[in-house]
């Protein structure tokens, strides 16, 4: 039989091609990454259902390898879905028998036109390399633009320190993908504190990286960075930190210098106390034009899915990811995918939605791993299917943050809804949203020990409302309905 192919060594793939190889040790199994350092889970500790914690490490792809698991460090520049095989970037050709697409995502850029004056002072952060390149501008900057609302934008504007910051989001409140008001107002106190000073935090999770020389070769395709990737960072500019929300708003051109403004837009210029001259000049469509060192374009990520579908017809999601069913395949036969490159297109359950995250890209490897099984051996992986209550696990702001169900109300009639709310100042907020007496989502920030309860509840549907508006002051009776 030929081998089990699978592409990509971020967690998605690392995870499916680990499980699958020890699943299954009569059989021949191929990862092929264009990074030459692959993803690995570590230390995974489950709450609850599927409250995943744990470590990213970054290995050597060679540390994966093992009797019946082989790791090739070549691009795959063509896929022959008709006669089963995929071309290298060193003209080798191999035939699979199943293939597993867990190449991930690629920064979306903001739009900008070709001047090489602007464009190379417009960065992303996704791997080693750009890190980097963004850490050497920084190191003389004295004002930056953030673009971008998510979790990548939200980590730099707290990590960056010794530099004003200017944060242009398109919403009313910062953090939007995981943040509503009310919990955008609990961290906005943090956006002052300059964690430079607080070198005593406790880290997101822990990061190892096992050759550093080799995880920092450039590379086209490189791994997505790990949760702590700032930790091996300098994340400190040139003057002073002060951070500027320009909310509701997008880019809509950027100068490379004063005398490309036209002349009536000059006296938009935000003034800046000690500097007239900046790298490039970016105008905001709320009309104003603020001058900076380098603008970060965090706005979200495209999968990685082109030369996939150059030459072969799957069925696409948005953004062109590939759509999987609920067994994790692709619409073309022997071909399945996991992780940011696909899309989930079985019917989600109530509470589950798809996010490109490190959570989801391990369950989603994982559990290709166990249907390729399945599929070889003729049983059922549905065991295996965990995607029903949405559960993410991460750090904001250095505290523990977590997410679970539609913790936003996410496609909820709001009307049906209410939201109860608990807040320490700085220290711990838990909001749960409501509808028809039962538990919908929750946050969680700060050490507040509920995670497994409230997932328990978000999944079972439990009728809450004999608490009434006090479900948060009877948390202890609450966890009772489980004794
Ligand atoms: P990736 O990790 O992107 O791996 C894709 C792999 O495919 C790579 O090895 C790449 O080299 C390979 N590849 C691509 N094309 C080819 C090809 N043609 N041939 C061969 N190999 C190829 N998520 C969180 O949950 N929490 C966080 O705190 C968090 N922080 C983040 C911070 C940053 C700066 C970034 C960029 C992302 C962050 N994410 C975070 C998102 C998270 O990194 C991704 O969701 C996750 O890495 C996706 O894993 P993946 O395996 O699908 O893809």
């Amino acid at each position: 039989m030929d081998p089990i192919v699978i592409i990509g060594g971020g967690i998605a793939g690392a995870t499916c091609a680990k499980v699958f190889s020890l699943d299954n040790p009569a059989f021949d199994v191929i990862l092929i990454s264009a990074s030459p350092v692959v993803k690995m889970v570590a230390n995974l500790r489950t709450i609850g259902r599927s409250i995943d914690i744990f470590d990213v490490i970054e290995q050597n792809s060679s540390a994966l390898e093992n009797i019946n698991l082989k790791v090739l460090h070549n691009n795959v520049i063509l896929l022959d879905s008709k006669k089963r095989t995929v071309t290298l970037d060193n003209g080798s050709v191999i035939k699979y028998s199943k293939l597993a697409i867990c190449t991930g995502a690629k920064p979306k850029m903001i739009p900008m036109q070709n001047d090489i004056n602007v464009k190379r002072f417009i960065k992303c952060i996704r791997d080693t390399e750009t890190a980097k390149d963004f850490q050497s501008i920084l190191s003389t900057s004295k004002r930056i633009i953030i673009v971008g609302n998510g979790g990548i934008a939200t980590e730099l504007v707290y990590e960056v320190s010794g530099c004003e910051i200017v944060w242009a989001i398109k919403d009313n409140n910062f953090g939007a993908t995981f943040f509503d008001s009310v919990v955008s107002k609990f961290f906005s106190d943090f956006l002052k504190e300059d964690p430079a000073s607080k070198s005593d935090q406790i880290t997101k999770r822990h990061h190892f990286t096992v050759n550093q020389a080799e995880s920092e070769q450039k590379n086209e395709f490189g791994v997505a960075l790990g949760p702590d990737w700032h930790n091996g960072f300098s994340m400190i500019g040139k003057s002073q930190k002060n951070v500027v929300i320009e909310k509701c708003c997008q880019i809509s051109n950027i100068y490379r210098d004063v005398a490309s403004i036209p002349t009536e837009k000059s006296s938009h210029i935000v003034k800046s106390t000690d500097q007239d001259n900046w790298n490039v000049y970016v105008e905001l469509s709320t009309g104003q034009i603020y001058g900076c060192d380098m603008v970060i374009s965090a706005t979200g990520v495209l999968p990685n899915s082109q030369v996939f579908t150059e030459n072969n017809t799957f069925t696409l999601g948005a953004d062109k990811a590939l759509l999987v069913d609920n067994e994790m395949r692709t619409s073309i036969e022997h071909i399945y995918a996991a992780g940011d490159v696909c899309a989930a297109g079985w019917p989600l359950a109530a509470h589950w939605f798809q996010m490109r995250l490190w959570t989801q890209a391990r369950q989603m490897g994982f559990y290709a791993a166990k249907c390729i099984s399945a599929h070889i051996h003729k049983t059922s992986p549905e065991l295996y299917f965990n995607f029903d209550v949405f559960t993410h696990v991460t750090r904001f702001f250095g505290l523990r943050v977590i997410l679970l169900g539609l913790y936003n109300g996410q496609g909820l009639p709001l009307e049906d809804c209410s939201i109860q709310c608990r807040v320490t100042a700085k220290k711990e907020l838990i909001k749960v949203v409501l509808r028809n007496g039962s538990m919908q989502g929750a946050v969680l920030i700060g050490e507040t020990d509920f995670e497994e309860t409230f997932e328990k509840l978000i999944y079972n549907q439990f009728d809450l409302s004999r608490f009434g508006e006090h479900l948060l002051d009877d948390v202890v009776d609450v966890e009772d309905f489980f004794d």
